[in-house]
């Protein structure tokens, strides 16, 4: 397993891998991002694993302040999973190449999570944008709980590489909650509720799945009731199709999508 943390060494390191897998992680590492790791290891002959949090993808100081980090633990993880390579390079680094241009979201995209966490996505595009550059893996690995973050790194990035972005099914703990580094910051209790939240979504979604056309009010009548009961602070509850994360969904397979604040802490999910 080699640490990388510049990008003359990462060059050196991944020369002539025509067959690399890419996992690009925040860290704060769980089953998760384990399972992303392990399919890469399965389709590509090696695997790398960045840790980098991104300070561009956080609209709010306190959050980026927040999030938990957890080096030693990861890359003891890391270790455990026989990963070739680990990159951590500093912000420096990173946007060490100031002629990279940004990447701007049209109105139309700026839903959902890039509604409410302005430049967030821009940040995230970026610095996808910047490892895609250099590692040119054949495939990035994603997971499809941020699954508005996979569907914009597919548009704007896979056109502009040879690289194919792979979505990964979301890993769940037994009670139902989608894993997250979030969750370390939540107790016993908050976790109870993300559970009953999850399973309660996911009955939503056969209800909506039997009656299409009457989708708009059952997640009004939704909303309102998993506010009431758990007095959490919703952004936004929403159906939209898979197709192009627009809000017709006749003919389309569709996902319920979900941002919500439990103790400050804002989780988001899909079903
Ligand atoms: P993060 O470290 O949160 O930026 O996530 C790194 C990658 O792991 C992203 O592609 C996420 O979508 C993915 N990921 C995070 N949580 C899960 C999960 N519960 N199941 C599958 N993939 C996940």
């Amino acid at each position: 397993m080699k640490l990388i943390r510049k990008i003359n060494d990462l060059n050196k390191a991944i020369k002539n891998n025509f067959s690399l897998g890419f996992v690009p992680t925040m860290g704060g590492l769980h089953n998760g991002h384990k399972s992303l790791i392990k399919l890469s290891k399965r389709k590509c002959k090696k695997t790398l694993v960045s840790i980098f949090i991104n300070p561009k993808q956080f609209n709010n100081k306190l959050d980026y302040k927040n999030y938990p980090r957890n080096f030693d633990k990861d890359i003891q993880i890391l270790k455990k999973l026989n990963v070739d390579f680990i990159y951590l390079p500093s912000e420096k680094e990173v946007f060490k190449d100031k002629k990279i241009p940004k990447t701007k979201l049209i109105i139309s995209q700026k839903i959902l999570c890039a509604k409410y966490r302005k430049g967030h996505f821009e940040g995230v595009l970026d610095v996808m944008n910047r490892f895609i550059k250099i590692i040119k893996p054949k495939y990035v690995f994603m997971g499809e709980k941020d699954y508005q973050q996979f569907f914009l790194v597919k548009s704007f990035l896979e056109p502009k590489y040879n690289t194919k972005i792979i979505p990964c099914k979301t890993i769940r703990n037994n009670k139902g909650s989608a894993l997250s580094t979030r969750n370390f910051l939540l107790n016993k209790s908050d976790m109870k509720k993300t559970a009953i939240i999850a399973n309660n979504l996911k009955n939503l979604k056969k209800k909506i799945s039997k009656n299409k056309s009457n989708s708009y009010k059952l997640i009004q009548s939704h909303k309102k009731k998993l506010i009431d009961k758990f007095e959490i602070k919703i952004e936004y509850l929403e159906v939209r199709n898979i197709v192009n994360l627009g809000l017709n969904i006749k003919n389309k397979d569709f996902k319920i999508f979900i941002a919500y604040y439990i103790d400050n802490v804002r989780l988001i999910d899909n079903f």
